[in-house]
């Protein structure tokens, strides 16, 4: 019975979710109303319970006409595995907002299309799917990010057009496409009247060459035309690419003399897109014009207690130690799509290993990931690089000056010493003019507490760390 059930689920969820999540599971037994299966992990029981129950409960009525109450899971542990160790610090609690099933395709619909659409050209096929997790509700506001948070708010409110073309930009990973998929998200539901439609650059591009292959022109310039909003994302893509740039210019000219909201992203200042059109640049630069700033210390750990609730239903039962959040937001600074990596890593390793996520497991199995943030530099690189930087000549920056100008500076080198190299306090105290440790380690912390706070530090140390990264 258990195999013909299986073959209505497969159809019912999909290949993929099937051979993931329902084939392993190994038949026990039904009896009083209980179905039972054996089950290589804890995680995999949840999972299925949590996604797939109902599913499962239909079929099996549906094919034996038996009233099935619940599912349970025995798990099956190879002999030689320990018992999970008791956890020292509780979980953060789960998320509220419970995440759609997996089996629930992502919403159809791409774009707010009007009721009576009929009439136009459908804009569905023309845009991209937005991702439900990027919404408001689940970006997380710092300093580095609240001007342009404060900018996409203000354009989803879905008012006046008020500055036009909003242009975003940030290096990658910093939520320029989560920012711009919030904003369609909230027009959506606000304003379900208007006509939003979010695509790639590349898309963009794509659409364009295919119109011209196919001699529809004059239905793409209508499409993109009759839209009330237009978000581009990642327009850099078309840089270089002439034709279509015209074709960009077109249509967003003929936009913006409609006044109807234009929003763009791209990876730097519309002034410094290489192979852009000037009379494009200076079109672009009318509107306001906002940058996300690299993550500070605090946003990224408030993004992570963020993700920490996001992702704790998917994985019920993995439980994070004291300190991990904080080791990963000291640790990982290059971006939030790095750091959402890493956490869905320790996530799983949690999971599949049944163990508490603490900060040696974290060191151990994100090993690649820190390493690559800690290439090996010397004190002497760095001492010149932060000199360089400040723009103060070296022998100042180990000199006794005791000018904020230089010290400043100088704790910043005592601090990436200390950081980005394996070298002791005594060692790079030699290093910085035979001072005392004690004297490098006030720097140290100084720094530290700083770099809690204040942005402007914080992209001085993002600035340095990637140029001492990149030799
Ligand atoms: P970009 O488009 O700038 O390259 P994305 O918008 O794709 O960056 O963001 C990368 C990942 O980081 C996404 O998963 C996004 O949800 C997440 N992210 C970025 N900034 C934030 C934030 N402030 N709060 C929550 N998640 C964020
Ligand atoms: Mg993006």
């Amino acid at each position: 019975i258990w195999a013909r059930v299986c073959e209505r689920l497969e159809g019912k969820v999909g290949r993929n979710n099937f051979v993931a999540w329902i084939d392993p599971l190994q038949f026990d037994s039904l009896s009083d109303g209980v179905l039972t299966f054996g089950v290589p992990s804890n995680f995999m029981g949840n999972w299925v319970d949590r996604y797939f129950r109902d599913s499962i409960l239909q079929e099996v009525h549906a094919q034996t006409g038996q009233d099935v109450r619940r599912l349970a899971f025995n798990v099956q542990r190879p002999a030689n595995v320990e018992a999970r160790p008791k956890p020292r610090a509780a979980a953060p609690q789960p998320a509220q907002r419970p995440k759609p099933e997996p089996t629930v395709p992502a919403p159809a619909a791409q774009v707010a299309a009007r009721a009576d659409a009929g009439t136009r050209a459908p804009l569905s096929d023309q845009g991209a799917p937005l991702d439900e997790r990027f919404t408001f509700d689940n970006f997380v506001v710092g300093k580095p990010n609240e001007l342009a948070h404060a900018a996409a708010r203000r354009v989803a409110a879905g008012g006046v057009v008020s500055f036009n073309p909003l242009f975003m930009y940030s290096t990658v990973g910093l939520g320029k496409t989560h920012l711009m998929h919030a904003i369609a998200w909230e027009l959506r539901a606000k304003r379900p009247d208007l006509r939003v439609l979010y695509l790639s650059a590349e898309k963009f591009m794509y659409q364009f060459v295919q119109a011209l292959r196919d001699k529809q022109m004059m239905n793409f310039k209508e499409l993109f035309r009759s839209v009330d909003v237009l978000m581009v994302d990642d327009l850099q893509f078309i840089a270089g690419k002439d034709s279509t740039q015209e074709e960009f210019f077109h249509t967003f000219n003929a936009l913006i003399d409609q006044r109807k909201q234009v929003i763009l992203s791209a990876d730097t200042a519309p002034g410094d897109i290489e192979g852009m059109s000037q009379r494009i640049v200076s079109r672009l630069q009318s509107g306001l014009v906002v940058d996300l700033h690299p993550t500070s210390y605090e946003l990224r750990l408030g993004i992570l207690q963020q993700k920490v609730e996001q992702f704790s239903p998917e994985f019920a039962g993995v439980t994070f130690d004291d300190g991990v959040l904080e080791f990963l937001a000291h640790r990982i600074s290059s971006n939030v799509r790095e750091l959402e990596g890493a956490l869905t890593r320790l996530f799983a390793h949690g999971a599949f290993m049944d163990r508490v996520v603490d900060v040696p497991l974290a060191q151990e199995c994100l090993r690649d990931v820190l390493r690559s943030s800690e290439k090996r530099v010397t004190i002497d690189e760095i001492q010149r690089t932060v000199a360089d930087h400040f723009n103060i000549r070296l022998s100042d920056l180990l000199g006794p000056k005791r000018n904020r100008v230089y010290a400043r500076p100088r704790q910043i080198a005592m601090y990436l010493s200390k950081v980005m190299t394996e070298r002791s306090l005594p060692d790079i105290a030699k290093r910085f003019g035979g001072r005392d440790h004690t004297t490098i380690m006030h720097g140290v912390r100084r720094i530290e507490d700083l770099r809690q706070d204040d942005v402007q530090i914080e992209e001085d140390l993002t600035l340095l760390m990637r140029a001492l990264g990149n030799r």
